[in-house]
């Protein structure tokens, strides 16, 4: 069949509408479906013939080529005719659906699916905030089965072509004039089945792993942080992605510091002597000691900043403070002598216990204000 003129074909003229050709072929493919016609051979070929014909006109590419250069010039860019009915049915599977109903339906098992997501959680101290850590994970999940390597089947056996479906993937049944596709079930619509399933996961291609993950914690990250580790969730199916791992990192409190930012705070309890002469205090520090200077006149709620001492900054990796706030202790009971001692320095002093008074609440505000400014900076030992 050297020449074929499409448009005569579908009789609709050359400057057809894509409109017109789509109701043309409608009009043509309900009069020689092979339903309507059991057994009658000049009918399929004429179904095949208005098919090719619609394949073309309904696709501008090649209604263009055709125009141009004729049906010789289809050939030649890669256009085949139908051989098959089963093939018009796949290719126009939406066309048909909107002409007669026609359905194809994949059981949704054989769909590709994406692993599922896992999530986990790693406690860390505060302490293994300062640097990077590495942490490995023993986790538990469906990955893809070593025997098989996520094939499902023994590959020394390999693959033969499905007996149910003759290797179309698909079996068709008709009810009148409706023709329904159903993936094969036997071999899930590939069209091939395996000589024989692998033993390990039973044709799923997954089984069941442990596996130790290394996860490295960036410095300095919050409590309830979230890594993602691509593709090391469960394994997916029918060529499904793998999910992710999902890792919540999980900061453990610290019975001496807690965290703001990047800052550590650590309370101070000094004595009222040592906050008016000012002294020396050793404090422990994770695996050191810094002794830490407290200026004379110090005041409750003072700040002692250590600069360069707090955690890393997950970003810039700058290190915070670690701040230090003053509580100053006082006696609740004193000897007798030392209360005559403490009169004589109220005396000396000028203290003047008749301005005990109370404070407006706004000057207090302002005066922690200050109190924060009021930084004292030392380095460590
Ligand atoms: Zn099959
Ligand atoms: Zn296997």
């Amino acid at each position: 069949m050297s020449y074929k003129d499409f448009y005569e074909i579908l009789g609709v003229p050359r400057n057809a509408s894509q409109e017109e050709i789509k109701r043309a072929y409608r009009r043509l493919a309900l009069k020689y479906h092979p339903d309507k016609n059991p057994g009658n051979k000049e009918a399929e070929e004429k179904f095949k013939e208005i098919s090719e014909a619609y394949e073309v006109l309904s696709d501008p590419e090649k209604r263009a080529i055709y125009d141009t250069y004729g049906y010789a010039g289809l050939s030649s860019s890669g256009h085949r005719r139908f051989e098959d009915i089963n093939d018009i049915f796949k290719t126009f599977s939406d066309i048909f659906e909107d002409f007669f109903g026609f359905t194809f339906e994949e059981k949704s098992h054989t769909r590709p699916r994406d692993g599922a997501d896992l999530s986990y959680e790693v406690a860390v101290d505060l302490e293994d905030l300062f640097s990077e850590k590495e942490v490995t994970l023993d986790i538990e999940k469906l990955d893809l089965c070593d025997d098989c390597g996520g094939l499902g089947y023994n590959p020394e056996k390999g693959i033969k072509v499905c007996e149910t479906c003759k290797g179309k993937g698909k079996v068709v049944y008709t009810e009148g004039f409706f023709r329904i596709a159903y993936a094969c079930p036997d071999c899930r619509g590939k069209g091939s089945t395996y000589v024989e399933a692998c033993k390990r996961c039973n044709g799923s291609g997954r089984a069941w792993k442990k596996k130790q993950i290394k996860v490295v914690i960036p410095a300095g990250v919050e409590d309830g942080t979230i890594l993602r580790i691509y593709g090391e969730g469960e394994a997916g199916l029918y060529g499904g992605r793998p999910g992710d791992l999902y890792i919540r990192v999980k900061v453990k409190p610290h019975p001496l510091f807690y965290r703001e930012k990047s800052n550590l705070i650590g309370i101070l309890k000094v004595n009222f002597i040592s906050a008016i002469l000012g002294d020396e205090v050793e404090v422990p520090f994770f695996h050191e000691k810094l002794t830490v200077k407290v200026p004379p006149g110090s005041q409750p709620g003072d700040e002692i900043v250590i600069e360069g001492k707090g955690l890393p900054d997950p970003k810039t990796k700058k290190r915070g403070d670690f701040i230090l706030k003053l509580q100053v202790e006082l006696p609740n009971k004193v000897k007798e002598e030392t209360k005559n001692l403490l009169y004589q320095i109220a005396e000396k002093e000028n203290i003047d216990r008749s301005t005990n008074r109370l404070e407006p609440y706004q000057k207090q505000e302002k005066k922690k204000k200050e109190s924060f400014w009021k930084r004292f900076i030392f380095g460590s030992k």
